[in-house]
C-alpha cells in the first residue's frame, strides 16, 4: 500500500510501547510533513542517545559515563541501597525526595514464563555489592506485581542468607496492588518509602 520506506517507517514506528497501528501510520505522515531538519533532528536524538547513554558499571542505572550521576555524587549515602526493576524507577523515586542513599538497578523482574532468570538479572553484582562495601540496609523498591513480588522474596532471601547481618526492607503496602512505581505519584510513593518495613 505504501512505498517501502514508508512501510518501513511506520513498522518502525509501530513497535514503540503504546503505539498501535493507526498512530504509528500518523506519526509516519506527521514526520514526511515535517521539514527535513525537523524529522532529521528526532533520528538524530535517538542516535545520540544509543550512542552515548549506557549503563552505570556500579548500580547499572543510566549514565553518559562509567558512572552515573548518583554514583558519582560523594554526598549519597553508601550504606542504604534501595533496588529497583528499571531505571525509570530511579526518577519515580528521586522524585519522592525521601532516599539519601544509593540505587541497584536490576534490569527487569523474575520471570520464568518470559524466560526472566536470576541470571539475566543484575543480581549477583547487588550481592557482591552488599557483600563488599559495609552496607547497612537494601531497600527493595522492585514493582507489586507478581513478577516484581517474586523477585523481591528472591533477593531477600539471598541477602538473609549471604549478608546475615545486613537489614532488607520492602516499601510498605500503599501501593497500588499489580502496579509499576513508575505510574505511582510522588506522595504515594513518598509515604511508602517512608513506611517501608522488614522482609
Ligand atoms: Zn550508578
Amino acid at each position: 500500500m505504501y512505498a517501502p520506506p514508508v512501510q518501513r517507517l511506520i513498522t518502525e514506528l509501530s513497535k514503540l510501547p503504546g503505539v498501535g497501528g493507526r498512530t504509528a501510520q500518523r506519526l509516519a505522515f506527521h514526520l514526511l510533513r515535517a521539514s527535513e531538519e525537523e524529522a532529521l533532528a528526532l533520528a538524530d536524538a535517538i542516535r545520540e542517545v544509543k550512542e552515548r547513554i549506557g549503563l552505570c558499571e556500579v548500580c547499572f542505572n543510566l549514565a553518559d559515563g562509567p558512572r552515573c550521576r548518583i554514583c558519582s555524587d560523594e554526598r549519597r549515602d553508601r550504606d542504604v541501597i534501595c533496588v529497583v526493576e528499571e531505571p525509570s524507577d530511579v526518577i519515580s523515586i528521586e522524585r519522592t525526595h525521601e532516599f539519601r542513599g544509593r540505587y541497584h538497578v536490576l534490569g527487569g523482574a523474575l520471570s520464568p514464563i518470559d524466560g526472566v532468570d536470576p541470571e539475566d538479572l543484575h543480581i549477583n553484582e547487588l550481592v557482591g555489592r552488599v557483600s563488599a562495601n559495609g552496607v547497612r540496609e537494601v531497600v527493595i523498591a522492585t514493582n507489586s506485581t507478581t513478577t516484581g513480588e517474586a523477585t523481591a522474596l528472591h533477593i531477600a532471601a539471598g541477602l538473609r542468607e549471604r549478608t546475615p547481618d545486613v537489614t532488607v526492607t520492602r516499601l510498605a503496602s500503599g501501593l497500588p496492588v499489580g502496579s509499576d512505581l513508575e505510574y505511582a505519584d510522588e506522595v504515594t510513593l513518598g509515604k511508602a518509602f517512608a513506611g517501608r518495613r522488614s522482609l
